[in-house]
This record gives C-alpha cells, structure tokens and sequence, in this order.
C-alpha cells in the first residue's frame, strides 16, 4: 500500500543527503524516483545540495499556486516514487492534494522538511503533514548540549533574530541558522515559551 511519509527534523540534520540515498536506492533497484520541491527555497535553484557536496537537479519545481494532485495526473503517473524536500513550503491545499495522489494512484510520497520556523511555530505544510501522513519520522540532530535539537534559530550577521518573515533562505542576506533542544533556544532567544 501507498503511503504519505512526513521526515521532519531541525536545519542542518541530513535531510538532503537522506533525499540522495533514497533516490539512488530506487534507482539502483530500477524504479523511477522524482524529486519536487517548493519554488519558495531558492537555496541550490533547481537542484538539492547536501552538506557533504552532493547534488541533485530537482524534476519539478512547485509553484505556491501549483495544483500538485493535476501535476502528477498529467505527468508522473509512471514514477514509483515521489521525494518532496523542503515541504515545509508546501501550502495545506497541496498537503491534501499529495494524499489525494496517494490514494487513487497508489504511489508513495516521501516528504522532508522543517517542523518549525525561527520562532517555533509549525509551518502549514509541515503542520497539515504531521495531521495527516501516514508515517512520520523524525530526523534526530543534536544540540550544542548533547540534547535533540528540535528548532531553528535565525543568526543575521551572527546576531540572533526574534522578529521577521517566516522564510528567509539559509545563505541569503547574511542569514543563517543554528539548531537548539527546548532549554537553549529560550537561552538564545531570551524568552519563556509563554511570554
Ligand atoms: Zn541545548
């Protein structure tokens, strides 16, 4: 049976080079994998590129808009696998719609992505897959504690952020990323969960 997978895990855990592995065992296997992702992560462009340097070019980008069940309809009903990174990005609609996939053309969709943004908060896709996926699994990294890291905190030029948009591209206008367990990204942020 076809399932919906949800792999969730903070900034910087081996999302990517899991996509990679994944996609390279079902070709080795002779099966036909895709791989999507969101046209909002501009990181890599068309491609997906782990943090061990290997890349991959991407086989459809979506668009916010993009109406994901329609697009694999008309052009993906010979694939044995679908791979979305990113999925973070990905609006509820079209969560709903990859679990339409599922189900009527009976083909497994693999989603990666962030559970929360810089501030901790679930972003839609991530939070309509947690409702719904059939499995989910969580990609564990740690803390600079030892502690499972569980969110993302945003560093411009070093300087760690409280206020902004919800995306901000790794990489771009001097923004990057840290992980933290629970205790040290209120330390970080200098705030309570209930302030
Ligand atoms: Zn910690």
């Amino acid at each position: 049976m076809a399932k919906l997978y949800f792999f969730y895990g903070a900034m910087n855990s081996g999302k990517t080079t899991r996509i990679l592995q994944c996609a390279y065992n079902y070709e080795e296997q002779g099966m036909t994998p895709i791989i999507m992702k969101p046209k909002i992560d501009t990181k890599g462009d068309d491609k997906i590129v782990s943090r061990i340097g290997a890349k991959r070019k991407v086989d459809y980008l979506i668009e916010p808009k993009a109406n994901v069940y329609d697009v694999i309809v008309e052009s993906y009903t010979n694939v044995d696998l679908i791979i979305i990174d990113e999925a973070q990005f990905l609006t509820e609609k079209q969560v709903n719609q990859l679990m339409d996939v599922v189900i009527d053309l009976n083909i497994s969709i693999m989603c990666f992505g962030l559970r929360t943004d810089f501030l901790g908060n679930s972003f839609p896709g991530a939070r309509r897959l947690l409702d719904i996926a059939h499995e989910l699994s969580e990609i564990k990294t740690i803390c600079e504690c030892g502690h499972k890291a569980m969110f993302n905190v945003r560093l411009v030029d070093g300087k760690v952020q409280t206020e902004g948009d919800s995306v901000a591209i790794d990489g771009e206008k001097n923004v990057t990323y840290t992980v933290a367990c629970p205790r040290c990204f209120r330390l970080k942020t200098h705030r309570k969960f209930d302030n």
